[in-house]
């Protein structure tokens, strides 16, 4: 061990103990040139690395953080539930509770199962799809993540993306042959792909606001376009809002869009920071999982009285009034005052944003599926999350991810990030 705790030193050891260093490769910087800064605890919209230093946060652990850092309403909660007991593997009060506030939340959720992660909502919305409709296959687009599971690491996004592996070894090719990748945003694909395989596709999984490719907001009429195509061919349509979910809107993607998916996705922000997920929807669906009906699925700590505290606080305080105004006003500001600061400065960016989730390419777009955002000039966007990180700047480590504005994020923040992002632009941009 070091003598004294470092970013590097510390580093260094996880590198001997766990692959690459890390828990999930997004968090291991290879794409920026970087080893990453180890981080010691974080408050409101800043995080302060273990040497010292303090960064305005725009990662947010990835799009939990909705009200920022050791929210003191969700620390208190995580506190209280934690002194009653962890976990008992037995029914709790509080997950009956969240349970309804999700359900009360998004319009297309009739009934729901907390799980522990994104990915598990996913891999088990898929296993009931399968279920319901006895049908094998599963549509899904080049650049969404839906999490590790087999079915989905195809053309996936977000770390996937960010390493350039195609798909994963460990998945057989049986299952892999299963999933039908297409390009994010075209309807005429998922028309061919339905016309090739009648009555063969259990479900369409679309993130309805692509979040990891960077942020790809969907196309007047696709989300419509899918949930037509759906009905027609008698399969499911999921909504995974993992991210979207209490991000977009109170009610998510579903209700910002009006598109009612037949089941839903969710995880990030409904466990305000510790690991929580859920899938849910129409009843008669969500009525043939066990122990209701024959599709398996199940958890040692799902509905884990801690992380459904965390997540009740973080729903509660979102019910503030203004909460979402307030989100869209600040996106809307950063994203479009950084798009304005790169053109005074003659540097071609694109700015996508739905809502406070938004990503800069550093391309000239416009954005809407993977293939133009994979057009972004990489080592421009190394230099560019280098410079900002040097002014205290705390980006994903990816082109190909979302910043996220929380409530804690204030006006002068805001104007520091645009301001920084001008200067680091105006010495970069070779004028
Ligand atoms: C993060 C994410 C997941 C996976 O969630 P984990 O909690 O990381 O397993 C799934 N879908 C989407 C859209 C996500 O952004």
């Amino acid at each position: 061990m070091p003598t004294f705790a470092n970013s590097e030193g510390v580093f260094k050891t996880a590198l001997q103990l766990m692959p690459g260093g890390v828990n999930s490769p997004v968090r291991a910087w290879g794409a920026v040139g970087l080893s990453p800064r180890v981080i010691a605890r974080g408050e409101g919209p800043r995080v302060y690395d273990v040497d010292g230093n303090s960064y305005l946060d725009y990662v947010g652990s990835w799009g939990p953080l909705i009200l920022g850092h050791a929210h003191p309403r969700v620390v208190a909660a995580v506190q209280e539930a934690a002194a009653r007991g962890t976990s008992f593997g037995a029914p709790t009060p509080g997950e009956a509770e969240l349970a309804r506030m999700l359900v009360e939340a998004v319009p297309s959720l009739e009934m729901v199962r907390l799980v522990n992660s994104g990915t598990e909502a996913c891999m088990s919305a898929l296993r009931l799809a399968r279920g319901a409709t006895g049908r094998p296959r599963v549509i899904k687009f080049d650049g969404c993540y839906h999490g590790h599971a087999d079915s989905f690491l195809v053309a996936a996004g977000s770390g996937v993306l960010t390493q350039a592996i195609p798909g994963s070894p460990g998945v057989p090719a049986e299952i892999a042959g299963l999933t039908l990748s297409l390009p994010y945003n075209d309807l005429e694909a998922v028309e061919k792909a339905l016309k090739q395989y009648p009555g063969e596709v259990a479900a369409i999984f679309v993130e309805p606001v692509a979040g990891n490719m960077g942020v790809v907001p969907p196309a007047p009429g696709f989300l419509e376009g899918l949930r037509r195509f759906c009905d027609n061919e008698g399969c499911l349509l999921v909504f995974d809002e993992v991210i979207t979910g209490f991000r977009v809107a109170w009610g998510g993607a579903q209700s910002l869009y009006g598109i009612k998916p037949d089941l839903t996705c969710l995880g990030k922000i409904m466990g305000g920071g510790l690991p929580v997920g859920a899938y849910g929807g129409r009843r008669d669906l969500m009525g043939q999982m066990a122990p209701s009906g024959p599709v398996y699925q199940a958890g040692t700590l799902s509905g884990n009285p801690v992380a459904v505290a965390a997540g009740l606080a973080t729903l509660e305080a979102l019910q503030e009034p203004g909460i979402y105004e307030s989100l869209e006003e600040k996106g809307a500001w950063l994203a479009r005052e950084l798009a304005a600061a790169a053109a005074r400065q003659g540097v071609l960016v694109s700015v996508n944003r739905v809502g406070s989730m938004l990503t800069v390419f550093c391309t000239e777009g416009p954005i809407s599926c993977l293939k133009e955002a994979k057009g972004s000039d990489l080592s421009r966007f190394q230099t560019f999350f280098q410079e900002m990180l040097a002014a205290g700047l705390y980006l994903a480590p990816s082109q190909f991810e979302a910043w996220f504005v929380s409530t804690a994020h204030q006006q002068g923040d805001l104007e520091y990030t645009v301001a920084a992002a001008e200067r680091v632009w105006a010495r970069t941009s070779g004028r």
